[in-house]
């Protein structure tokens, strides 16, 4: 069977950057996800599908290697002598863990417990001071029943196949990679091999976090045969109301007065611990840019504060009365073009010459 253009697969193109890719991917990962199409096999060959383009075209190298020489020109550890087990783990806790809020879990190679993963919501105040959260996680710990040696695999948890003139490692089917059968009528589990348990951890989130950050917990995964999986918290900082986030930087719109923007005048802005003055140089036009130095955000991993940028968008005075706006007439009259708004001067002037031309 001819394999379609990644690209294709992924219903974007060629110029298509990182980002766009990824939301591309999940937005169809989504749809043809095997949880949410059980049984079905026509999803599941298109999530396959999806999720080899996305191998490919989300790593750089492999992206321009694919480019250059097509489908013969990268080689999607699908189908590698190492398994598919492997670049599909890592896909999958690297894009499900937030796609699906909830936990995902993924078997681990090494028989340890599976990793779990969850996602988490902060606000924007929190993610930039640091914060603690109780989470309530649904973890399995594994029966301390009878068990005994897989006969499929011989405990090995994997079995190899030979696909042509691949060789592939798969998870064995038999016990599901544990290597070990549990007992089918254990009187502690009823034979399910693991026992259902809800814990309270209690996370601390970092100063500085962004959206995107994962936090590890080591061990407090699933508990499995030989020890327990890691848990990983997927970090997503909300939308704030005010300010807009660009990595350690906090950015606002301030409205200003037109009288102060004329006539100069301190002015408050907002910051994240509470307001500050600053003053606004007479003559101050619209959507200049202030710089509070160092009131930004302290970054993850190290390095100096970010600054907060205040944009000032000039009010244009609405809804007048008749005195005020026979105020402004008058003040209309008083204006001397070339020395009360020069910017208005030079236009015309460039105006002047281009009509010239006519
Ligand atoms: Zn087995
Ligand atoms: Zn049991």
């Amino acid at each position: 069977m001819s394999k379609r253009d990644y690209y294709e697969v992924l219903g974007v193109n060629k110029s298509t950057s990182k980002d766009e890719l990824k939301k591309a991917y999940r937005k169809l990962a989504m749809k043809y996800h095997p949880d949410r199409n059980p049984d079905d096999q026509a999803a599941s060959e298109k999530f396959k599908e999806l999720s080899e383009a996305y191998e490919i075209l989300s790593d750089d190298q492999k992206r321009q290697a694919y480019d250059q020489f097509g489908h013969d020109g990268v080689n999607p550890s699908f189908t590698n002598a190492q398994g598919a087990a492997e670049g599909f783990s890592d896909i999958f806790g690297d894009i499900f863990s937030d796609i699906f809020g909830g936990s995902t879990r993924t078997r681990s190679r090494s028989q340890r417990g599976a990793d779990l993963s969850y996602s988490v919501e902060v606000s924007l105040e929190d993610a930039v001071k640091g914060t603690s959260i109780n989470l309530d996680i649904p973890s399995s710990e594994r029966c301390s029943g009878t068990w005994h040696q897989c006969s499929h695999c011989n405990g090995a948890g994997v079995v190899r196949m030979q696909q042509g003139f691949f060789s592939m490692q798969q998870t064995c089917p038999h016990c599901r990679g544990e290597g070990d059968i549990h007992d089918p009528n254990c009187s502690i589990c009823g034979g399910a091999g693991f026992i259902k348990k809800n814990k309270t951890l209690s996370v601390k989130i970092p100063e500085g976090v962004d959206t995107g950050d994962r936090i590890r917990l080591s061990g407090e995964g699933d508990s499995g045969k030989h020890g327990n999986g890691d848990l990983y918290i997927q970090v997503d900082v909300q939308r704030h109301k005010i300010f807009e986030r660009d990595g350690k930087h906090l950015y606002c719109e301030v409205p200003i007065n037109y009288a102060d923007a004329v006539l100069g005048g301190d002015i408050e802005v907002p910051t994240l611990d509470g307001k500050v003055k600053i003053k606004i140089p007479e003559g101050t036009q619209s959507h200049k840019l202030f710089r509070l130095n160092g009131k930004g955000i302290k970054p993850l991993r190290g390095g100096s504060k970010g600054d907060i940028l205040v944009r000032v968008l000039v009010e244009i005075p609405v809804k007048l009365n008749k005195e005020q706006a026979a105020l402004l007439r008058k003040f209309k009259e008083s204006i001397s073009s070339s020395e009360n708004t020069p910017m208005k001067s030079t236009w015309l002037k460039s105006a002047k010459e281009f009509l010239k031309g006519f």
